[in-house]
C-alpha cells in the first residue's frame, strides 16, 4: 500500500478474530512492528517482562530467569492482547480494505499477459482475480495446499489459552512470568495489565477429549480438576477468574520442518505467509513473530519489485514472491525445529536424565541462548 499498491484482506470471520486471546511478542517482532510503524501504538499499553520464575512441580524447585539485558535488551517479550494487536496493524490500513465473511473456498489461476493471474472463489460464490495472493490463512491453509505444501501434523500436544478478569485487580507484578513444569505438562500465566492476565497449559493430546472440549465449562474443569490441581493455589485462581468466551483448548500443530525446506513455498503469483507457512509448536511463542517478520520481508521484496517496474508486472512479481520464500525458508524451518525440540525438552517426562538436562542445563544455559535466536532483525521497509 505504501508503494500505491491496492490490497485486499479477505477474512472469513465476521470481525478482527483474536482467537488465543493474547500472545508474547519478542525483539524480533519489535522490529518488524517497528518497521510496519505500529509498535508505538503497543509499547505504550503494555510492559516488557524482566523475569520468569520456572517451577519444577515435580521438585518445588524454582528457577529465576533475568530478561534484562539479553542482547541488550531492556526486557523480555512484551504480551499484547491479540486484539490490540489485530487492531493496531487494521488501522493502518485504508479504508474497505479488510473483507469480513469472506471464506475462500478454491483457487486457480488462468493466463495473463505471459504470466499469471490468481483466481479466489468464496463461498458465497464471488469470484476475485489478482495479480498477487498472499495466503495468510492460517494452520489450515487452503492456500497452502493449493501450493502443495504439505499437510500440518499433530505433535501429540494440546495447548489451552484463557484470559482471566480480576475486577478488582489482581495484584500481580506486571513484569514477572510464571511457568510450572512437570511430566507431559508446561502451563504458565503472564499478567497483560493489573485487571488481567494470560494463562496457558501445554499437555498431552487425549484423543477421547476432542469434542467436550469446545465447551468452556468443560476446559476450565479440566485445567482445574485434572492438570492443575497440584500447581500453586495462584495459578489455579487465575484459571478461575477465566472469561469464558476466551478459553480455547487445541491440538499443537506443525508442519515438518523438511517440508518448509523442501516444499514448494511459491508457485507463480502465488505464495504463504505466517501459519500457511511455517505452523509450529508455540514452545518458544514465534509464530506470531515469525509472521511479522514475514510481513515485512514480503513487503520490502513487493516494494522493490513495484518500483523497478512502475506497478504491479505480473511477470517480475512471481520472481518477486520466489525471493521472498527463499529468504524465509530456513529461518521458517529452523524455528519449527527449535521449537518442536524446546518442546520436547520441556515436557518430555521425568525420566533422571531429561529431568537433570531439563533442569541443569536447559534452564541454566540454553534458554538464554535460545532467547538469542529471537533476537532477529528481519531489516526494514524502504
Ligand atoms: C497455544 C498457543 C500459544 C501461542 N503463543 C504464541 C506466542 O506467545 N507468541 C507468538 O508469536 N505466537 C504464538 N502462537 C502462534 C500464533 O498463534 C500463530 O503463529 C499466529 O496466530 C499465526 O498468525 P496467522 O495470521 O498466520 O494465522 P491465524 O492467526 O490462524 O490467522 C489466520 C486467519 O485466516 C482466516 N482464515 C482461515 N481460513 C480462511 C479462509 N478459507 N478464507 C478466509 N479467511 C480464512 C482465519 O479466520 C484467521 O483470521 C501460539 C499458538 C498457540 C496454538
Amino acid at each position: 500500500m505504501r508503494v500505491g499498491i491496492k490490497a485486499l484482506v479477505l477474512e472469513r470471520w465476521h470481525e478482527l478474530r483474536a482467537t488465543g486471546a493474547a500472545l508474547s511478542l519478542f525483539p524480533n517482532a519489535w522490529r518488524a512492528l517497528d518497521a510496519l510503524g505500529v509498535s508505538h501504538k503497543l509499547t505504550s499499553i503494555y510492559a516488557p517482562a524482566e523475569r520468569g520464575y520456572f517451577t519444577n512441580l515435580s521438585s518445588g524447585a524454582i528457577q529465576e530467569v533475568s530478561y534484562t539485558g539479553i542482547n541488550g535488551n531492556n526486557g523480555g517479550p512484551i504480551t499484547v492482547h491479540r486484539k490490540a494487536l489485530l487492531e493496531a496493524l487494521a488501522e493502518d490500513l485504508p479504508t474497505n480494505s479488510i473483507r469480513f465473511s469472506c471464506k475462500i473456498t478454491a483457487i486457480e489461476t488462468e493466463a495473463y499477459e505471459g504470466s499469471s493471474l490468481a483466481v479466489v472463489h468464496l463461498e458465497d460464490g464471488t469470484v476475485i482475480k489478482t495479480k498477487a495472493l498472499i495466503g495468510c490463512d492460517g494452520v489450515h491453509s487452503k492456500v497452502a495446499s493449493w501450493l502443495g505444501l504439505a499437510t500440518p501434523v499433530e505433535s501429540g500436544r494440546s495447548g489451552v489459552r484463557g484470559l482471566a478478569v480480576f475486577p478488582q485487580g489482581h495484584g500481580l507484578k506486571k513484569q514477572e512470568a510464571h511457568q510450572f513444569v512437570g511430566a507431559g505438562r508446561r502451563a504458565g500465566f503472564i499478567p497483560l495489565t493489573d485487571k488481567e492476565a494470560y494463562w496457558g497449559l501445554a499437555c498431552a493430546s487425549q484423543a477421547n477429549k476432542g469434542a467436550y472440549l469446545r465447551d468452556p465449562i468443560e476446559i476450565q474443569r479440566e485445567v482445574l480438576e485434572n492438570y492443575a490441581k497440584d500447581m500453586p493455589e495462584l495459578y489455579q485462581d487465575i484459571v478461575k477468574h477465566s472469561n469464558l468466551s476466551t478459553l480455547t483448548w487445541a491440538p499443537l500443530m506443525f508442519r515438518q520442518p523438511w517440508k518448509v525446506a523442501f516444499g514448494t513455498l511459491s508457485k507463480q503469483n502465488v505464495t504463504v505467509a505466517g501459519d500457511a507457512m511455517h505452523p509450529m509448536t508455540p514452545d518458544l511463542g514465534q509464530g506470531g513473530c515469525l509472521a511479522l517478520e514475514d510481513a515485512v520481508v514480503l513487503g520490502r521484496h513487493i516494494g522493490r519489485c513495484v518500483r523497478q517496474n512502475g506497478g504491479l508486472a505480473p511477470r517480475e512479481i512471481t520472481n518477486a514472491l520466489a525471493d521472498y520464500a527463499e529468504e524465509r525458508r530456513w529461518r521458517a524451518a529452523w524455528l519449527i525445529t527449535g521449537s518442536f525440540l524446546s518442546g520436547w525438552v520441556q515436557h518430555g517426562g521425568s525420566t533422571w536424565g531429561l529431568r537433570f538436562f531439563r533442569d541443569a542445563i536447559f534452564y541454566k544455559f540454553l534458554f538464554r541462548r535460545i532467547l538469542g535466536v529471537v533476537d532477529y532483525d528481519c531489516g526494514k521497509l524502504a
